[in-house]
């Protein structure tokens, strides 16, 4: 594979999938002091972090109300067709999942029913920005799988409460929000406190300090996936527009200051057209103190001679968000699989999906797209299979099969339920 670098990542981080250790100190520290102490360390912890300590944690249903009512009616409309948009989306995943029957031989009856997880903790992320985008993606989708209690917290925001967030988790269908943000929110939904009930999963993104919390607290509750430090790679070839692709890469660099874009180019006359651009859009960008460090830092320019090396080396990435901005987009649907999501063409890009066209914006980074998609509905279903047999020659011809079967294991016990059923339903001698 022949690559020129027109631009190299000044940082030598390596993005791999370990946090810090420091996070790693601080989040477990936390997580102890929450499970000893419940509402008290939670309380500790915001101080500390968010310098937030209010009375309650939970808004009210007035609290909620005001939110909305602080928002310009425009917003509030566009947080409903926004979730309009995730909802149409996320039931037509959830139509695709179907319980289903079979019967594998005469009186064999096997089947599958998609179980909506009970009780479910949702992360809005917040800390730099409002992302109320999140809501739609975790509370609003777990509504659609039919989640019972679906919990949701956000953090404040300098202090204040994010109007559009707590709007936002509200028409989304949160059954409670609490004001907590990082390790103290996490965890509390995870552990239980004396007023935050305990979750059996937990879904959303969030900074390195939500991540770590949610990797300590697997096992003990189920998680959706590590969405970390989001992640853009755009795949152009000559017909792109310098200008666009330039936008988009800032678009995203502007998320943190952790943020690797990549540009992967068939042509070398758009690549370095596309470095001009970003520089000169940098100077009117209001985010360019993020951006251009994130540019600087994690932004990657690379020339390759066909579209074939472009795909195999857009795979070798497995980006969260792909953007192929070539003649024939739809050819990555077959030529890639390692990817968080795909936006194809000229027409759609990663802020469409971040904040209104329908698809999840929870989606995998730090190469996790090797082995998982992003957040869907069937994240919040547990899909469980289930046996029932009708017909009595059928269960003492199993029976037979697992005394076999179970003794080839030295399974004795198991074995003699295989034992019995064959005795009742075939008449076979049991003698033990
Ligand atoms: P956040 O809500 O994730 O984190 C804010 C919280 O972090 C604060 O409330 C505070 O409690 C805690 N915190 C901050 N500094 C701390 C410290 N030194 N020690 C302990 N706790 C500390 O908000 P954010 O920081 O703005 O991060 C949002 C992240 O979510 C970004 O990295 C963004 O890229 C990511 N994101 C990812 C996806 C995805 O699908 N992968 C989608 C949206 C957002």
């Amino acid at each position: 594979m022949v690559q020129t670098f027109l631009k190299v990542a000044q940082s030598q981080e390596t993005q791999d999938t370990s946090s810090p250790p420091h996070v790693v100190e601080i989040v477990k520290t936390a997580i102890a002091k929450i499970r000893a102490e419940g509402d008290a360390a939670v309380r500790e912890f915001s101080e500390k972090f968010d310098k937030w300590s209010p009375k309650s944690f939970r808004l009210t249903q007035e609290q909620i109300d005001a939110s909305i009512a602080a928002l310009p009616e425009q917003t509030v409309k566009d947080i409903k067709q926004v979730q309009a948009n995730v909802r149409r989306f996320a039931e037509a995943q959830r139509s695709s999942l179907t319980d289903f029957e079979i019967e594998t031989q005469p009186g064999v009856i096997l089947g599958q029913k998609n179980v909506p997880i009970e009780k479910v903790g949702c992360y809005i992320p917040g800390g730099r920005y409002p992302l109320l985008a999140s809501a739609h993606m975790t509370i609003l989708t777990a509504k659609v799988a039919g989640c019972k209690k679906v919990i949701g917290c956000t953090p404040p925001i300098l202090g204040e409460i994010p109007h559009a967030s707590v709007a936002a988790m509200h028409l989304a269908g949160a059954d409670e929000i609490y004001l907590l943000g990082g390790v103290q929110a996490v965890a509390a939904m995870a552990v239980g406190t004396e007023t935050i009930d305990k979750v059996h999963f937990l879904a959303g993104p969030g900074n390195a300090f939500v991540a770590e919390a949610k990797r300590q607290l697997f096992g003990e509750v189920g998680i959706d996936l590590f969405a970390g430090p989001t992640e853009l790679l755009i795949l152009a070839d000559a017909k792109a527009r310098a200008h666009t692709v330039a936008c988009d890469l800032l678009s995203q660099a502007e998320h943190g200051y952790d943020t690797p874009v990549i540009l992967i180019s068939t042509s070398e006359q758009l690549a370095m057209d596309a470095i001009a651009e970003v520089e000169k859009q940098l100077k009117t960008l209001r985010t360019a103190d993020v951006a251009s460090k994130s540019w600087a830092d994690h932004g990657q320019v690379i020339v390759v001679s066909s579209l074939d090396e472009m795909y195999a080396l857009a795979d070798q990435f497995a980006s969260e968000h792909v953007q192929v901005m070539t003649e024939n987009p739809r050819e990555a649907l077959t030529k890639m699989s390692h990817y968080g999501a795909l936006f194809l063409g000229e027409k759609t890009c990663t802020s469409y999906g971040d904040k209104c066209i329908g698809t999840n914006h929870v989606l995998p980074t730090r190469k996790a797209a090797r082995f998982t998609g992003g957040l869907w509905v069937g994240k919040f279903l547990k899909t469980c299979s289930y046996q029932h047999v009708i017909d009595d020659e059928a269960s003492g011809e199993l029976g037979r099969l697992c005394g076999r079967a179970a003794r080839a294991e030295n399974f004795e016990g198991h074995a003699r339920s295989g034992d019995v059923r064959a005795h009742l339903y075939l008449g076979d001698k049991v003698d033990w």
